[in-house]
């Protein structure tokens, strides 16, 4: 059994009454998948098509997020599994969405990928001047869901800085609330084995977990 349930129980508790879980299973066997899925759990995140491809024969209540940069020519093999896309860093990417998930009838909801870590300036990631006017843009598609932003933190264990970049990414999510309405922005995807607990102190509704819930 390579999952680790203790540290899924102090996830469990962290997040509690604030946040929801996605644990992420890329590189993960489907035996892993299937014991967290019996245990309650349904929302899945990969972060490569082919991948994902290969679970798909999973229980089909599984909501699988995308979470990883996508590349446009991948865009029509994942719209029919997944029931999230948390990694929009591009209008060009926003486009090609719509257009598949127009020829399958369905709405894809997604957050855009804000980059916010000043540090590694070639990460993907859109940046947060340009938030407004992305989000602006996307409303044309119809669909094409915006439901909220996601971002990752800096690499580096100065939980100072991480702190700041997290606070930062509340401050866009609580800016763009106000701008396009709390109904409709309602997702804050911040925080991974690293960082989550930080990031839940600063408003993530949303946390991407892999390595540390898994033993090796
Ligand atoms: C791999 C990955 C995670 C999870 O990272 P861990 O450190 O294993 O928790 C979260 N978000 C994204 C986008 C990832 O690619």
């Amino acid at each position: 059994m390579a999952i680790n349930k203790q540290h899924y129980e102090v996830v469990k508790q962290k997040i509690q009454g604030k946040a929801e879980l996605c644990i992420v299973s890329k590189k993960r066997s489907r035996e892993d998948i299937l014991q967290y899925y019996t245990m309650g759990e349904r929302i899945f995140g990969e972060n490569h098509a082919q991948e994902l491809l290969t679970k798909t024969d999973l229980p089909e209540d599984i909501r699988w997020h995308f979470i990883g940069h996508l590349q446009r020519n991948k865009v029509r093999l994942i719209v029919p599994y997944v029931s999230m896309i948390q990694s929009l860093d591009s209008l060009e990417l926003a486009k090609v969405i719509d257009k598949e998930c127009a020829r399958i009838g369905k709405v894809m909801p997604v957050l855009a990928e804000f980059h916010l870590a000043l540090e590694d300036t070639n990460k993907t990631g859109l940046s947060a001047e340009d938030a407004v006017s992305f989000l602006q843009e996307c409303q044309k598609y119809e669909h094409l869901d915006v439901r909220g932003i996601m971002a990752m933190g800096p690499h580096t264990e100065n939980t100072d800085v991480i702190a700041r970049v997290f606070e930062q990414g509340h401050g866009l999510y609580l800016d763009l609330q106000k701008i396009f309405g709390p109904e409709k922005i309602q997702i804050l995807s911040m925080g991974m084995s690293d960082d989550f607990p930080i990031a839940l102190e600063h408003g993530s509704t949303l946390v991407r977990i892999g390595s540390y819930l898994f033993e090796d």
